[in-house]
């Protein structure tokens, strides 16, 4: 991981009741912001400063036909929230994955149409690749996703910025990361997680390999047996779930 992490302290405006907004003197730790927010300059989250036992799983690069289901019931069993960075082109080959994602209550969020490596590319280039996305997924769901992540994390701050800036997405990043793409085995990704997890971490795995799927009930119960609870991305933030919002949609430009 080469970008520099910006650590996001949100205080009190992190944490588990999804409702409340966050009040203007919480505002100077607030990201970002669909319309209903307050806004102000933060445009990275890696975790959220909180004293709360909350973590926010994350799963990347679905739907998978077979792998996401498995997850959706691993999810429901345990009654766990948890966002997932869907790749546009796929939810366009599977939109009823996506569809029962939401459904179940689980937040989706932006992780470009092909997947590319966006430091390489031009401001057009990387605007269509999210715009795209989040048609795609608006079609799908009947919502927009409200934050996005960049593929390998390769995103520039500048980048970062402008994406915040022109389509109020904040760059939602990480703080535990198990390697689980390099396929370590189950065993492995459950206790990288298990060891890094803090209160306020953003988790990331892959929903595409049978590893990550196999070490998730060890992972969540272990989790749990440490005291923490589940949070959405959203949730993290101190917003609205997802399924909630209010939204418009924003003229191309
Ligand atoms: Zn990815």
């Amino acid at each position: 991981m080469t970008l520099d992490r910006r650590m996001f302290l949100s205080g009190a405006a992190g944490g588990l009741v999804a409702t409340a907004l966050p009040s203007s003197s919480a505002a100077q730790g607030v990201i970002a912001l669909p319309d209903d927010l307050v806004s102000n300059e933060y445009a990275t989250v890696t975790a959220v400063a909180t004293p709360q036992p909350v973590v926010a799983m994350t799963f990347d690069d679905g739907p998978h036909p077979s792998l996401t289901p498995r997850l959706l019931d691993i999810l429901a069993a345990r009654n766990i929230k948890a966002t997932f960075y869907l790749i546009g082109s796929r939810v366009a080959q599977w939109p009823q994955i996506t569809r029962r994602i939401a459904a179940e209550g689980h937040e989706i969020g932006n992780h470009t149409w092909s997947h590319p490596y966006l430091n390489r590319r031009s401001t057009q280039n990387v605007i269509r690749e999210i715009d795209r996305t989040t048609e795609v997924i608006f079609d799908a769901t009947g919502r927009p996703p409200v934050t996005f992540r960049p593929p390998y994390g390769a995103f520039t701050r500048s980048q970062r910025l402008m994406l915040h800036e022109h389509r109020r997405l904040p760059t939602i990043l990480w703080s535990v990361d198990p390697q689980d793409w390099r396929r370590p085995g189950a065993n492995a990704v459950a206790s990288r997680i298990l060891r890094g997890s803090r209160p306020g971490a953003i988790i990331l795995s892959h929903d595409i390999h049978s590893g990550t799927i196999a070490a998730m009930p060890a992972t969540l119960d272990g989790l749990r047996a440490r005291g923490m609870q589940f949070a959405t991305v959203s949730q993290m933030l101190g917003w609205p779930l997802w399924q909630t919002r209010h939204f418009r949609r924003v003229a191309a430009s």
